[in-house]
């Protein structure tokens, strides 16, 4: 007998409109998943922890493939976009760097090219590579349902590990993003145990930018995974550093309150208190090379 047993037999089908969905949703309830790239969904499948009888695919209905930026409105980023082309998009590496920077840090070349946006997102795991990028470019979720569309802050999306904000007749659409501060810089620091695509320990994403309504004459955004049950900002961090124009010591102390904030569970990964470590090493350092590079 094998080690990991097979998947277990399901039914494909592959969504032609929204209504599709809706009804299927309808009347198929629990034993149904939404379907993306799959990458999550056939693990959980072949380590049993899924077992829907119908895998309903929704990369095929309209806009969920595409990418969409106005200078007025900012970003929509269809549900069924990959990674590989999130990481590869000129535009988008010019406005939203760190979205790019972050999809290329997920798994490997392959994998990409099937992983989306929208599966990252909606399989709500606290080390989602896309979750602090997303979360400081303040990300919304765009829900859709038989009443229509609706729009949910990340962090009011996720409500814990592989728990989402998500009616029972709902389905992710696309995530929207308001256009960037003027000035904005930033990026995704991610620390795994390997270069060769593993799943995060410590992720740090920073958007800084020029404010002059604070004494520190800059804002800082500050998304963090892995650390918690649901990825997060550190709002209180974010203010700390405003009080006063930036010092390599007050980026020091931002570290510290990020490490203390951060709330890590041992896992195969690393211990409690590495994790905790690191967000100080790597908040401190994505805020340096922030800093930096708006000076
Ligand atoms: C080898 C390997 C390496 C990996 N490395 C990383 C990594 O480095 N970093 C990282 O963050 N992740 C990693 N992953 C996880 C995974 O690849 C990503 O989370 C990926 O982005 C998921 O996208 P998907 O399209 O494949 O999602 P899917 O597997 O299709 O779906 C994921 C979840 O979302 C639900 N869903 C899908 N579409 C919708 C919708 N429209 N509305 C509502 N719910 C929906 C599904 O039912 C499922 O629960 C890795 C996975 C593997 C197998």
């Amino acid at each position: 007998m094998l080690a990991r047993p097979g998947l277990p037999e399901f039914e494909y089908i592959r969504a032609g409109s929204s209504q599709d969905v809706f009804d299927l949703l309808k009347e198929k309830g629990a034993d149904l998943k939404l379907m993306l790239g799959g990458t999550d969904l056939f693990v959980q499948m072949r380590d049993r922890a899924q077992g829907p009888g119908i895998l309903l695919d929704v990369k095929g209905l309209p806009g969920m493939q595409e990418i969409d930026y106005r200078q007025r409105s900012g970003l929509t980023i269809g549900a069924a976009v990959t990674l590989n082309q999130l990481s590869t998009d000129l535009d988008l590496k010019e406005k939203y760097p760190v979205l790019c920077q972050a999809a290329d840090t997920v798994g490997n070349y392959q994998l990409r090219n099937r992983a989306t946006l929208g599966g990252n997102i909606c399989n709500a795991s606290p080390s989602a590579d896309m979750a602090p990028a997303a979360l400081v470019y303040e990300g919304e979720a765009v829900l859709e349902s038989p009443r229509g569309e609706r729009s949910l802050a990340l962090e009011q999306f996720w409500l814990g590990p592989g728990s989402t904000a998500l009616e029972g007749d709902e389905y992710l659409k696309a995530i929207h993003f308001p256009p960037p501060p003027p000035g904005a810089r930033g990026s995704y620091l991610k620390l795994g145990r390997s270069r060769m695509g593993d799943l995060a320990i410590v992720g740090v994403a920073v958007l800084g930018y020029p404010d002059k309504s604070v004494p520190a004459g800059l804002r800082f955004r500050i998304g963090l995974n892995s650390t918690a049950p649901t990825p997060y900002r550190i709002p209180a961090v974010e203010e700390f550093l405003t009080r006063e124009p930036l010092t390599e010591d007050l980026i020091s102390l931002a570290g510290e309150m990020a490490m203390e904030i951060s709330s890590p569970i041992e896992d195969v990964r690393a211990t409690e208190l590495y994790q905790k470590k690191m967000v100080r090493n790597l908040t401190v350092k994505v805020l340096k090379e922030t800093w930096e590079s708006l000076r």
